[in-house]
C-alpha cells in the first residue's frame, strides 16, 4: 500500500509536470470505483489542473472551477503519464494522466466534490507526521486510554496520517521500541523517540524516494531504503541479530529482537 513518503513524492512530480495544464477530457472505466455520484467526470472538461495537494495516504486533484478529484489508492492504485484502466485525465497538447491498480484489486476510491474536507474519508484523519503540530504532547495526549499496542496507535489514521504497515515498522525499529508494547505501557522518552523518529524515517525515505524517482513518477511501492521491513533473517543493521516476523491476519510485523525487547 502507498504511504506518505510515496504519495508526497508522487504530488511533487505531478505538480511539477501537471499543474497549470488545461484538461480537455476525461474519461472514467468502471463507474463502481467513484463513490460519490454527485458530479460526473466531465465537471473537469475545459478547465485547468490548478494543483495537487496530498493529504495522508490520499491525493487531492483541484481543478481552476472548483472541483476536486479525491485519489485513494488503497493497496494498489497508482498513476502513470497513459490512459488509465480505471480514470485518465487528457490535456491540451497531448499530455495524459492515468490512474490505475497496479495488479486488479478493484479497492482503489475515487471522489468528486467541491468540498473534501466534508469527505468522511478526509474528515477524520489526524495531523500531518511530518508537520509542526505532530508533536510528542500530542500523540501523549490522544494515546490516553488507547487499548491496543503502539504499532496500533501510529497506523491508525485518526491518530496520525499517512503512516502504513511498513513504514510502521521503520519507525518503530529506529525509535527502539517494541511494536507489540502496549500503549499503556509507553514513558514519556517513548514518545518523544516515536515523534522525533517518526518525522526521521519519513523525511529519509521521501528524499530515498525521489532520488530513485529520477524525474519520473516514483516507481510503486520503492522500498530499497527500507532497514528491517519484510527482511526476517537478515542481521539487524544497528546490532546484527537476525531480524524476526509475526503474521497476523496475513499482515506482517517486522522487528530486532534485541534493540527492540519487550
Ligand atoms: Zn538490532
Amino acid at each position: 500500500m502507498p504511504e506518505l513518503p510515496d504519495l508526497e513524492v508522487l504530488k511533487v512530480f505531478l505538480n511539477q509536470n501537471f499543474a497549470g495544464e488545461k484538461i480537455v477530457g476525461v474519461e472514467l472505466k468502471g463507474e463502481s470505483f467513484l463513490k460519490t455520484k454527485f458530479f460526473p467526470p466531465e465537471v473537469f472538461k475545459n478547465s485547468t489542473l490548478e494543483r495537487i495537494n496530498r493529504r495522508g495516504k490520499l491525493l487531492i486533484f483541484e481543478a481552476d472551477n472548483g472541483f476536486k478529484l479525491v485519489f485513494h489508492p488503497m493497496l494498489r492504485g497508482w498513476v502513470k503519464e497513459d490512459a488509465g484502466e480505471i480514470f485518465t485525465f487528457k490535456f491540451e497538447g497531448g499530455k495524459v494522466l492515468g490512474i490505475y491498480e497496479v495488479e486488479p484489486v478493484k479497492l482503489l476510491q475515487l471522489y468528486i466534490v467541491k468540498k473534501p474536507e466534508n469527505l468522511r474519508v478526509l474528515k477524520s484523519l489526524g495531523p500531518e507526521p511530518i508537520d509542526s503540530g505532530f508533536t510528542a504532547d500530542y500523540l501523549k495526549n490522544v494515546a490516553e486510554g488507547f487499548k491496543g499496542t503502539v504499532k496500533k496507535l501510529i497506523t491508525t489514521q485518526k491518530i496520525v496520517a499517512g503512516i502504513g504497515n511498513a513504514y510502521a515498522d521503520e519507525i518503530l525499529w529506529d525509535a527502539r521500541i517494541n511494536p507489540f508494547r502496549k500503549v499503556s505501557q509507553l514513558k514519556s522518552e517513548d514518545f518523544e523517540n516515536l515523534v522525533s523518529s517518526t518525522k526521521n524515517v519519513l523525511k529519509e525515505a521521501i528524499e530515498a524516494i525521489s532520488r530513485a524517482s529520477r524525474g519520473n513518477i516514483p516507481p510503486f511501492e520503492f522500498r530499497e531504503h527500507m532497514k528491517i521491513h519484510r527482511k526476517e533473517g537478515q542481521p539487524c543493521p544497528r546490532c546484527g541479530t537476525p531480524i524476526e516476523v509475526k503474521f497476523e491476519k496475513e499482515r506482517g510485523t517486522w522487528w530486532c529482537p534485541t534493540c527492540q525487547k519487550e
